[in-house]
């Protein structure tokens, strides 16, 4: 009966707005797979689908005779939907504007900041609504070298909250531009597009005028889902809709570098990929999509209720699930979505924004959500400032170049390079930090690699010339590179192509200049560094090729010796590297390591291995033809004990640490392993210094799951101390400190785990305790701070017998 009632329902909706939004239990795999290309599916919770079809996918969705439960809360809200008629009832930002308010505030824009933006039409909606986006940037009407940044909202009708956080955008960027730093640095620095309202059918259905969205609905008025309706990465295709085209053409119009879709239903980030999980085909910028992602949820956690951003709680398939962020796939798949559009064939990096819980957001919380993002969302546009930037142009004219393509290599794949735009040049890849090697290539030039090193949240700039084909490439090599005061270097031609000049400049030498081919006898009177410049001239362009810093010049005196190493304290079995840092250019290097393996060495800088825990000095005699120095460094290096792990068997140690059988990750099911330590200092007694405790209880410490008894002895038949499990280590021997009184020296440890659950296990600092040690005085009491009574003081010290 319940099932009629639903039906009832849906048809009801289905005839008077075009559509239903429903929920169902999720079937198999195979099913779901087919019912999303069949569906427009917008979340999954805790088992339950959430979905939304227009008639046809309706009919058919019935005809798998699964349940369903239309969505009431949706239908039934009784929360404020209040219309702003004018632009002046606007001003507190706590109404949804009628479409024609709408379009009068965005003209508005264009005549109360002439300079700062421009009023696009991207196209029409099936009922004839303009789609417009506001373009600011200072210098609107120049193209110039910065990257463009693209907003778009309530593409699905009903998620209303972008259309008014939007259009506030725009208005906040302009109103406080000049005045607000931030603000100023992002007009000035980026071109910034914001089309707040991208399905307007939608949003204002069955309301002709446009002037309500209390029946607003998903779909535009063909009952189509806009963002399952971009040609998709799989091979499946759709009719496209008028809303879908003019994004499409739009973005291939202009050179965007990032761009955010903001929706709503849930509070989040999703980043690509929507057609693949993230262990199916990871993006080539995975690193760098959780951490712009996290610039936004971080800011957000500082400015809004915990409770705010919590994304969808639970993920349908993928390993991938945090707090706020989310891979888009892995919570489930988007077939034919806008973001993996913009992002595969665009080379844009497009975010969607999941900006409510709420579709249609009461009014009077309009503030409030403004206030929760804001900060937030300059931040995530700042970082399309990041990564590595620059123009490109010809070496030979000039001219800036478009459609160079700048891949790096080893990392781009699926679209994930981008290119450079004319008419400036200018190129914008926001990548996670690293060293990468990029590319530059375009049809008729010779193509670039350089290596370049990028920093999170640094902009690094990259200007490139490209050399046309056909045109010789300069290079050269000089023979010595590194000489002393009153030497000659000679250089070599290593450039490529037919050359009919050369000019070449030395910077430092005499004689500075020359035009011959191998210019050889350079001398060089001074100390310092200096550059090496090739010009050619070839196929009637200039060219030339700059070393910076090319020739070293070293004073004609003995060397200073010096060195350092990457690590001073290391656990045995590690390899150091050593560096030479001696000064007046040493051609001769002599090493000794004591302890290291090997002991010696005449390399520059050598790598050590240090197998036996100590402390160890290193000399270092490096010299020139004028002499040189022995640089000792006393204690230098130290080795310390590696970790004891918990397995059967013996040891024999007073140092180092005993941690579980998984050291610093956690210890395994089913384990069952007795060790006995013994003290390496004869007549000393081994003591367990317990810092971190963590073993799986049942209810709590005495009874347990896992458990971790010790044994005053050299076996399990020697008296039992304890056994322990949970989280306190207070509860082992003398809060935490647990030394063995046996003649041996010894303790004997025994650790057992279930078969379920595992966790951290412990960790111990090994000593031994010599009976001639003095004792160790501590004590603490009941009460630390009080006005009557009495304070019960408690002892804590080791191996007192006087107090
Ligand atoms: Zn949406």
């Amino acid at each position: 009966m319940a099932q009629d009632a639903n039906l009832d329902f849906a048809q009801e909706k289905l005839s008077t707005r075009g559509e239903i939004y429903f929920t169902f239990p999720e079937a198999d795999y195979e099913t779901m797979m087919t019912l999303n290309r069949q569906l427009s599916i917008d979340d999954f919770k805790d088992g339950i689908v959430y979905a939304y079809a227009n008639q046809q996918q309706f009919d058919n969705f019935l005809t798998y005779g699964i349940e369903f439960t239309p969505v009431y809360d949706y239908y039934n809200s009784t929360k404020a939907l209040t219309m702003a008629t004018t632009v002046a009832e606007m001003a507190g930002w706590d109404r949804y504007p009628t479409h024609a308010v709408y379009e009068e505030m965005m003209q508005d824009f264009v005549d109360n900041y002439p300079g700062l933006c421009r009023l696009d039409t991207i196209g029409f909606s099936v009922n004839g609504w303009p789609i417009i986006c506001l373009a600011i940037s200072d210098n609107i009407d120049t193209d110039e070298d910065e990257p463009e940044f693209w907003w778009s909202g309530t593409m699905h009708g009903d998620e209303t909250t972008g259309y008014v956080l939007l259009l506030r955008l725009a208005d906040y960027l302009l109103s406080n531009y000049g005045t607000d730093p931030q603000v100023t640095n992002l007009v000035q620095n980026m071109e910034i597009y914001i089309n707040p309202l991208a399905n307007p059918d939608g949003t204002f259905n069955n309301s002709p005028s446009a002037t309500s969205v209390s029946q607003s609905i998903r779909a535009n008025t063909n009952g189509i889902d806009l963002n399952r309706n971009f040609p998709t990465l799989n091979g499946d295709s759709y009719t496209l809709q008028p809303e879908i085209q003019c994004m499409m053409d739009y973005s291939d119009e202009r050179d965007f570098v990032m761009s955010a879709n903001t929706h709503g239903g849930i509070e989040l980030l999703n980043f690509p990929w929507d057609t693949w999980q993230s262990w199916e085909n990871i993006n080539a910028d995975h690193n760098w999509w959780e951490h712009v992602c996290f610039v936004y949820a971080d800011q957000v956690e500082i400015d809004a209720p915990s409770t705010y951003l919590e994304g969808p709680g639970t993920m349908n398939y993928g390993p991938y699930n945090t707090t706020g962020v989310t891979h888009c796939a892995d919570w489930y798949y988007a077939i034919g979505s806008r973001q993996d559009y913009m992002n595969y064939y665009r080379y844009i990096q497009e975010v969607t924004i999941e900006w409510s819980d709420t579709k249609t957001l009461g009014t009077e919380l309009l503030n409030t959500y403004w206030g929760y993002n804001k900060e937030a969302i300059f931040l995530y546009m700042e970082q399309a400032l990041y990564g590595l930037r620059g123009v490109v142009t010809d070496a030979c004219t000039g001219t800036p170049l478009g459609d160079v393509k700048v891949e790096i290599v080893g990392h781009d794949k699926d679209n994930s390079e981008v290119y450079s735009a004319a008419p400036v040049g200018n190129y914008h890849r926001p990548i996670y930090a690293g060293t990468y090697d990029f590319t530059f290539s375009l049809s008729g030039y010779q193509s670039q690699t350089h290596t370049v090193i990028i920093t999170n949240d640094v902009s690094t700039r990259l200007d490139i010339q490209l050399i046309p084909d056909g045109t010789g490439t300069p290079d050269f090599a000089g023979t010595p590179t590194s000489i002393f005061e009153g030497e000659t270097v000679d250089f070599t031609d290593a450039s490529s192509g037919t050359i009919t000049s050369r000019s070449w400049t030395f910077e430092g030498g005499s004689p500075a200049s020359s035009a011959v081919t191998n210019p050889a006898g350079i001398s060089y009177a001074t100390a310092g560094t200096y550059d090496v410049t090739l010009e050619i001239v070839s196929n009637g362009c200039t060219v030339s090729e700059l070393k910076e810093d090319y020739i070293t010049v070293a004073a004609a005196v003995p060397v200073v010796s010096d060195f350092e190493a990457d690590q001073t304290t290391v656990p045995q079995g590690t390899t150091i590297n050593f560096t030479d840092l001696s000064t007046n250019n040493p051609d001769d290097w002599t090493w000794t390591f004591d302890g290291g393996t090997p002991g010696t060495s005449s390399d520059q800088n050598p790598s050590i291995v240090y197998n036996t825990p100590g402390t160890y000095d290193v000399v270092l005699t490096a010299t020139n033809a004028y002499g040189g120095n022995t640089e000792t460094k006393v204690g230098y290096i130290t080795v310390t004990e590696s970790d004891l792990l918990m397995s059967d068997g013996t040891a024999t140690r007073c140092s180092g640490l005993f941690k579980d059988s998984g050291g610093d990750g956690q210890y395994v099911d089913n384990e069952n392993y007795t060790l006995t330590i013994y003290p390496s200092t004869a007549g000393s007694f081994v003591r367990l210094t317990f810092t971190e405790f963590d073993i799986e209880e049942n209810s709590g410490y005495p009874d347990c799951y896992d458990y971790l008894t010790i044994y005053d002895g050299e076996n399990t038949s020697a008296t039992e101390i304890g056994s322990y499990c949970d989280v306190d280590l207070n509860v082992i021997g003398t809060n935490g400190v647990v030394t063995s009184t046996d003649p041996s020296g010894a303790l004997t440890l025994n650790f057992v785990s279930d078969g379920g659950v595992t966790r951290d296990g412990w960790v111990a600092e090994i000593s031994c305790y010599s009976p001639t040690d003095p004792p160790i005085a501590d004590f603490t009491s009941d009460v630390t701070s009080t006005c009557t009574g009495i304070v019960q003081f408690e002892d804590l010290s080791y191996a007192a017998t006087e107090w």
